[in-house]
């Protein structure tokens, strides 16, 4: 179990590869601690929607399923992260995805933040079924899972009535490469968190609700 003093801001990384749910815990805790849910991934996306000049650059390595470079990446998300409603803490999900992210991270922090990394895991297998049927709505960004969470009805978001498309990053091919970038360039975090005792594992085959209270748990 891992106690954190309230006195200190709280920094909560949600370590994992793509399609175990870091999104959606994220939400739930977002709710939960009332701390922003920062996402990179969203953050880019927005960017691309907008056509800004990050965007443009960013949707090619996005859609080929590669990492954003990592100077693009900090740029965007020390500016975000330097936000008032930042003060008290956030939750990243998606970043750090790098070891030189993560390293620039803790030098951002220096110590002045209680750090809290927690790796969702699951399956490679399990990754595959489940993002190859995720649909997500192209207003609000709910994801949904064609057979396991379905839409009430089929391509119309229940929250927002928004119309359901499929991530360009989310089809098999692409899946695949974020897979092997996840484990040659990502997965080495564990260890890097691991050393300083900073890091817990979840495993994600259960169901949301069920990772959620173990995340609960991790914060007691
Ligand atoms: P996500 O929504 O977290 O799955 O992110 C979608 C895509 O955005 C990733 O596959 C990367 O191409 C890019 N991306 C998001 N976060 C990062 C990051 N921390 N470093 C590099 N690329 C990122």
């Amino acid at each position: 179990m891992t106690s954190f003093s309230s006195k200190q801001p709280l920094v909560l990384i949600l370590l994992g590869p793509p399609g175990t749910g870091k999104g959606t815990q994220a939400k739930l805790l977002e709710e939960k601690l009332h701390l922003p849910h920062i996402s990179t991934g969203d953050l880019f996306r927005e960017h691309i929607q907008k056509q800004t000049e990050l965007g443009v650059k960013a949707k090619t390595y996005i859609n080929a399923g590669l990492l954003v470079p990592d100077e693009l990446v900090l740029n965007m998300l020390l500016k975000r992260v330097e936000k008032a409603d930042c003060a008290k803490g956030y939750i990243l999900d998606g970043f750090p995805r790098t070891i030189p992210q993560a390293e620039a991270l803790q030098s951002f922090l220096e110590n002045t933040c209680t750090l809290l990394i927690v790796n969702l895991a699951l399956s490679d297998a399990k990754i595959i079924e489940r993002l190859s049927n995720r649909v997500v709505c192209e207003q609000c960004g709910a994801p949904y899972h064609l057979l396991y969470s379905p839409p009430r009805v089929t391509g119309t978001c229940d929250k927002c009535q928004g119309t359901l498309i499929q991530r360009p990053d989310d089809t098999e091919e692409v899946i695949k490469k974020r897979l092997q970038v996840y484990h040659n360039q990502t997965a080495p975090l564990i260890a890097f968190y691991s050393k300083n005792h900073l890091l817990q594992t979840i495993d994600c085959t259960s169901d949301k609700q069920e990772v959620f209270k173990q995340l609960l748990l991790l914060l007691v």
